[in-house]
């Protein structure tokens, strides 16, 4: 038994180096640098642009009513943010218009839509779903021209996303008994819907999917700024074959968007946008009995503890506020820090901030393109501005910014106190606003104090302080340890001054839905 022990005696245990110094690397013949190779210097991307060409632009746009175009009494010129480059004139939606678009959404209502099966109804979405697929390269770079998103999200996030939302509704099309068991479901009738330029052709998919899978026909209106792919997509319902009149886009400024909501023939609003134009909607509606739903504005809090995974979180608060130049309504603009971590996450996020790449949309190595619109431009200057009058520090990256079209650098504020306007007011742009907090009780003291309540983002190793956090945050959607992820089974909406109303999943849905009891 105890021969073991005489076993290892016998091992051979090498004699203690006497030489303490380092001893010489093995290299191989191929490893040794070749000291007379030039080494470059400049590790600069080159740039990757995308053809422009894949995707054809008419040089005018009427309205899209009852499946054909309706030629505009008066259009105007949508342009491309990058360069102010006229791309297009398109049609300003006149109450005349938008009288004729409810109108042929209710024929479609009456004539069949409504009374249609729900798989005969899903198919339609499932080919809508798969020619957006098909068609994703040609959206992505309408998108990233008309609106100024980079290349790379519009063809990586947008596209896929708004493929993904028909997908999900045409599976929910012939079951929505199963949704709502003993409620009896029926559509609500024309649905009103009007949408932002932050994100057009996805909004466009959040709102159109539901609506059609539940049996409504739609009038929709696109922002003024971003008309572009609502009016191609009218060429993937061609190629559906969806019945003419189903669904109906309209394109115009807010006053189309104000004729659209004040229309006695619209059951329905589904409204996202600005918190005060939400608000005024909502005021025009009162005791009209039409439903509402408000996708509004948000100022998310998005907060590191200490033992958070510090670079991961650096990832995190750069898609969180940078991704699609901040004009996300759940984008996460307040960034609390907990004070002990403060200055070496700051140092990570300057540093991080210095490596995003600024400039053509359509280049597929740019991280942040162009501002969507001059207006827009100026409330985010306007904005900054206060910020730096009020006392906050400013930092930007260096760099070059085009001198044509619309930019900004991103931005980050420290040195920031929750009464200052950057802290307070949604910015929509890529401006940070860096505070802190000693413990969690004050994470959600801070993080609360808002008129917003759209959506939070939460960075520890603690699963149980992720789950406390996000009981207490005022918030529609909590991300934990990442930021920003969407998926179409996922509701999505606000409290307080972030609206009402859930989009997405099978609360995404209900909004649809009549129910006889
Ligand atoms: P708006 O709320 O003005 O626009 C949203 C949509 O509503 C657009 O289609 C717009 O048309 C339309 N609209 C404007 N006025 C009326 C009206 N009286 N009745 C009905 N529809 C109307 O947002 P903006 O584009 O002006 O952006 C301003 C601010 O709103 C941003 O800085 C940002 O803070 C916030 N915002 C929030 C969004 C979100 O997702 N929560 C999205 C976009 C903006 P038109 O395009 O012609 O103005």
């Amino acid at each position: 038994m105890g021969g073991g022990f005489g076993e290892r005696a016998r091992l051979q245990v090498p004699a203690p180096r006497s030489d303490l110094s380092e001893p010489e690397p093995v290299v191989s013949e191929l490893d040794k640098p070749k000291r007379d190779l030039e080494v470059p210097g400049d590790w600069t991307y080159a740039s990757a642009p995308e053809s422009r060409d894949i995707v054809r632009i008419a040089e005018r746009y009427g309205h899209f009513v009852g499946g054909e175009w309706l030629e505009p009494a008066e259009t105007y010129e949508t342009i491309a943010p990058r360069d102010e480059e006229p791309l297009a004139a398109v049609g300003q939606g006149t109450r005349a218009d938008v009288d004729c678009a409810v109108a042929a959404a209710r024929a479609a209502y009456a004539d069949g839509w409504s009374s249609l099966s729900g798989s005969e109804r899903a198919k339609y979405l499932f080919r809508i779903a798969r020619l957006l697929q098909e068609r994703s390269r040609e959206f992505a770079v309408l998108e990233s021209l008309n609106g100024g998103k980079p290349i790379k999200e519009s063809r990586d996030v947008d596209l896929p996303l708004a493929a993904a939302h028909f997908f999900y509704y045409a599976g929910w099309a012939d079951k929505l008994e199963y949704a709502f068991p003993n409620r009896r479901p029926r559509p609500v009738g024309v649905a009103g819907q009007i949408i932002p330029w932050n994100f057009p052709l996805l909004m466009l998919a959040w709102k159109v999917a539901p609506a059609l899978a539940c049996g409504n026909t739609v009038v929709l209106k696109p922002a003024e700024t971003t008309p572009l792919s609502a009016l191609l997509f009218c060429d993937v319902l061609r190629q559906a074959e969806l019945p003419p009149g189903v669904v109906n886009i309209v394109t115009g400024d807010g006053r189309t968007g104000a004729a659209l909501v004040e229309h006695d023939g619209v059951d329905k609003i589904a409204f996202t946008g600005s918190t005060e134009v939400g608000k005024g909607i909502q005021r025009r509606l009162a005791g009209s009995g039409k439903r509402l739903t408000l996708e509004l504005g948000g100022k998310a809090a998005n907060i590191v503890f200490d033992d958070a995974a510090l670079d991961q979180a650096v990832e995190g608060i750069v898609n969180g506020i940078y991704f699609n130049q901040g004009h996300v309504c759940c984008a996460g603009s307040r960034l609390f820090v907990q004070e002990s971590i403060y200055e070496p996450l700051v140092a990570k996020l300057q540093r991080r901030l210095s490596t995003l790449r600024v400039g053509d949309p359509l280049d597929k190595n740019t991280d942040i393109g162009a501002i969507n619109s001059a207006a827009q431009l100026e409330k985010i200057r306007e904005l900054v501005a206060s910020g730096e009058q009020e006392g906050a520090e400013i930092y930007q990256p260096p760099c070059t910014l085009p001198e044509k079209g619309y930019w900004f650098a991103p931005t980050v504020f420290t040195n920031v106190a929750q009464s200052y306007r950057i802290a307070q007011e949604e910015i929509f742009g890529p401006v940070l606003s860096v505070l802190t907090f000693r413990t969690p009780e004050e994470a959600i003291e801070k993080a609360n104090n808002t008129p917003y309540g759209l959506s939070a983002g939460v960075w520890t190793e603690k699963g149980s302080r992720i789950l406390w956090m996000a009981q207490r945050l005022r918030a529609g959607v909590v991300w934990a340890n990442t930021y920003n992820r969407f998926d179409p089974s996922s509701p999505f909406g606000g409290y307080k001054e972030s609206g009402f109303g859930r989009e997405g999943g099978r609360h995404g849905l209900e909004p649809y839905l009549e129910f006889d009891r």
